[in-house]
């Protein structure tokens, strides 16, 4: 059978989402501070510090629920690029997801409907060094797990696995989009931050998920 994601899943996600961006901020920062304006780990934090006390209270009937209440918190706390577009993402998400359990399938078409609202707000293209070279491969690795009749927790740990394969890829790429962009080719050589939180991302869903 099928294992299924519920909203006590869900809540476990973000909940280690947070746990991760609390214990990797200052790293994010640095990397902004890099080739943007060094606040990509407090922004972040400061998102996932109201997203754990947003969740911390009402009941959820649906993992779908849990998600976007994460996306509008972050929306709404946090300034920069990256909380509009997580925040869109993640409601985006959570609207896909709207029974008490859902299947890997239903949790992909989730994860889809995020990358595409990521995409209609910042309009960036793979390549373009941003959290859209973590996301895209990730998704792209869910797609293929679950197709090929990986377990949910097999098919999260290769999303995982390939979206830290894609933050290490933008190292080379020279930023599009973003304020990295105003650099142009000097910020080649650099490790974009949206990438590396959206690697947290999927690696926390691998921890939650995991039998
Ligand atoms: P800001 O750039 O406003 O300071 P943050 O530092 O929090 O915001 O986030 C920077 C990250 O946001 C970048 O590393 C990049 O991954 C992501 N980003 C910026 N602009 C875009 C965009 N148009 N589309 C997708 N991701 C973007
Ligand atoms: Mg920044």
């Amino acid at each position: 059978m099928d294992t299924l994601f519920d909203s006590d899943t869900a809540l476990t996600w973000v909940r280690a989402i947070a746990a991760a961006i609390e214990r990797d901020a200052d790293h994010l920062t640095q990397l902004d501070s890099a080739i943007g304006d060094a606040d990509h780990g407090i922004n972040m934090r400061r998102g996932f510090d109201a997203v754990l006390a947003a969740l911390d209270g009402p009941d959820f009937g649906t993992p779908g629920e849990v998600l976007v209440k994460t996306g509008t918190t972050l929306m709404s706390t946090v300034g920069g690029a990256a909380g509009p577009l997580y925040g869109s993402a993640f409601r985006a998400a959570g609207k896909q997801l709207t029974t008490p359990d859902v299947t890997a399938d239903r949790l992909l078409a989730g994860l889809r409907a995020g990358a595409e609202a990521l995409q209609r707000l910042g309009v960036a293209r793979p390549g373009d060094k941003t959290m859209i070279d973590a996301y895209l491969p990730a998704v792209d690795a869910f797609a293929k797990a679950t197709e090929g009749g990986s377990t949910l927790a097999e098919t999260a740990s290769a999303a995982a696995d390939a979206a830290e394969e894609g933050m290490h890829a933008t190292i080379p790429m020279i930023a599009r989009k973003g304020r990295a962009s105003y650099l142009g080719p000097r910020s080649e050589g650099h490790q974009d931050p949206g990438a590396t939180s959206m690697a947290l991302v999927f690696r926390a869903l691998a921890q939650a998920v995991r039998p």
